[in-house]
């Protein structure tokens, strides 16, 4: 774990296997419209492409990565940010919790806590996502490397190799090669990278059980299909702002 952490124009819609880019996927139930002052819900709907993530509608439960189930850290843990227009995310850092998935949850939802990762991953593979990407997360302990990175908690324990399960490999890797596909990450140790290896941190994990070419081969191989669903999102993003454009020339 660790403490304070660009990307994502928010919103969007899940379509099928189709992921997500710059956008979110699967938005729950209430919306939760903030900032958005005389704005007419409709009004608020066209014009939400040209919005600086800052001033964006968020709505509970909307995610990044389509799978991940939206459980939200401490409003204290993380930092509102418009990434990556304001800050470029070129890293992806992971973390072992010392501690079962329940107890991330958990401590990232303590205000006292000063902490907080995006994910969370499960040992059967389930994934929780705590905080937007567009937001900076407190995870790695170094101000630039929160902002420049997104933060992915594994269940489990430094020294208990065994924890570390196929199915919690793969779900991680299936992540990271989407966060990799969206924001154009080379795949490589200099990008994907453990918390003990942030500059200044005094934190030990992953530590030395993670299999970390085990780890860099399954992000290779889901690259390809995450690289696909991005460039799908982004198409869809386009024309979606392109019919924005439209109708707002057919009303003037
Ligand atoms: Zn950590």
């Amino acid at each position: 774990m660790g403490s304070e952490s660009k990307r994502g124009k928010g919103r969007g819609k899940e379509s099928g296997k189709r992921g997500v880019s710059r956008r979110a996927v699967l938005i729950g139930a209430g919306a939760v419209v903030v900032g958005t002052g005389v704005l007419a819900r409709d009004e608020l709907k066209r014009v939400w492409w040209r919005m600086p993530g800052m001033a964006k509608p968020r709505k509970e439960g909307e995610i990044d990565h389509v799978g991940a189930e939206w459980t939200s850290a401490s409003r204290a843990n993380w930092r509102l940010a418009d990434r990556p227009d304001d800050y470029g995310v070129d890293r992806v850092i992971i973390h072992v919790v010392q501690g079962s998935y329940l107890t991330a949850l958990k401590v990232f939802k303590d205000p006292g806590h000063g902490a907080a990762a995006h994910y969370v991953v499960r040992k059967d593979g389930h994934v929780a996502q705590m905080i937007r990407e567009l937001d900076v997360a407190f995870h790695a302990g170094n101000r630039s490397y929160n902002e420049r990175s997104i933060g992915i908690e594994h269940e489990g324990f430094v020294d208990r190799p065994a924890g570390f399960t196929d199915a919690m490999y793969r779900a991680s890797a299936q992540l990271t090669a989407d966060i990799c596909a969206r924001y154009e990450i080379p795949v490589d140790r200099e990008h994907i990278i453990g918390h003990v290896e942030v500059p200044g941190t005094d934190h030990t994990d992953p530590g030395p059980h993670w299999d970390w070419n085990r780890y860099l081969a399954l992000v290779r191989a889901a690259l390809p299909t995450a690289r696909k669903a991005a460039e799908a999102a982004e198409a869809a993003e386009a024309a979606e702002a392109a019919e924005a454009s439209r109708a707002r020339s057919d009303r003037a």
